[in-house]
């Protein structure tokens, strides 16, 4: 039986919220406004996954599916040195690949899904889950085709969770929500529906607060409290 490894988010208020840190055998969703530090945490965990456990790290290697093409090295540096690693060594174990089309998002995970069962990798970013799907699947009458396919994408994140005892860490983007009424409060909500909805096993919304703080919220969790956490994005990548 695999035993989860939870991931420093670099935030020790944000990994009090997460119960820890971001959990292996799971599927952590990030959504919320433009730059309010979805692909930041994504850099920061690149490099908190590859410290000892003794350290709150996973111990492992990372992949890195980017769809957007926001990915930058360069900003892997000083995030490495915050927490003492070497750059060079910590960049080196970043397994990187941009997708252009949903099918090369769903083909780069089986090549993943091959190289993770040689070496051992502890996370799994897709920055973002849904950018192509919202592109290749354009119109209504595309929709139900396009809820099938991201279920089967999905479907493989969790087998690979499960599989390699990874950690998957995705991003999503915003969508109007017109809410029917006029008493909601915040507009946005996030895409892929019902079949998102259902594949996170952690769904985390962010918002920007003053300056660099930035506010995350567990969403849409019964079981857990509708707590907070502050943190911030810093040179060194996500921070209290
Ligand atoms: P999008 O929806 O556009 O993808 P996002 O949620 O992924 O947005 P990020 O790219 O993670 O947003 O966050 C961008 C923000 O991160 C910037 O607005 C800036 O405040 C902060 N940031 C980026 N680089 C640095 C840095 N080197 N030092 C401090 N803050 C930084
Ligand atoms: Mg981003």
């Amino acid at each position: 039986r695999k035993s989860v490894v939870r991931i420093t988010t670099g935030s020790q208020a944000l990994d009090e919220l997460l119960g820890g840190g971001i959990e292996t055998l799971a599927i952590t969703e990030a959504f919320g406004e433009f730059r309010s530090g979805k692909t930041q945490l994504a850099h920061t965990l690149c490099v908190s996954t590859q410290l000892p456990t003794s350290m709150r790290g996973g111990n492992g290697k990372v992949a890195y599916i980017d769809t957007e093409g926001t990915f930058r090295p360069d900003r892997i540096v000083p995030i490495a040195e915050r927490f003492g690693m070497d750059p060079g060594a910590v960049l080196d174990n970043i397994i990187y690949a941009r997708a252009y089309t949903y099918e090369h998002q769903h083909n780069l995970l089986l090549g993943l899904a091959a190289k993770m069962s040689e070496e051992p990798f502890k996370l799994l970013i897709v920055d973002s889950i849904i950018a192509l799907f919202r592109v290749d699947f354009t119109g209504r009458g595309e929709l139900a085709e396009r809820q099938q396919k991201l279920a089967q994408m999905l479907s493989r994140l969790t087998k690979i969770a499960e599989e390699f005892n990874v950690a998957v860490y995705m991003t999503n983007q915003v969508v109007a929500d017109p809410g029917g009424g006029v008493f909601v409060s915040d507009p946005k909500k996030p895409a892929g529906g019902h079949v998102l909805a259902h594949a996170a096993t952690v769904r985390l919304m962010f918002r920007k607060g003053k300056g660099e703080q930035r506010i995350c919220k567990v969403f849409d969790a019964p079981n857990l409290p509708e707590s907070e956490a502050v943190f911030q994005i810093t040179p060194g990548g996500i921070a209290d």
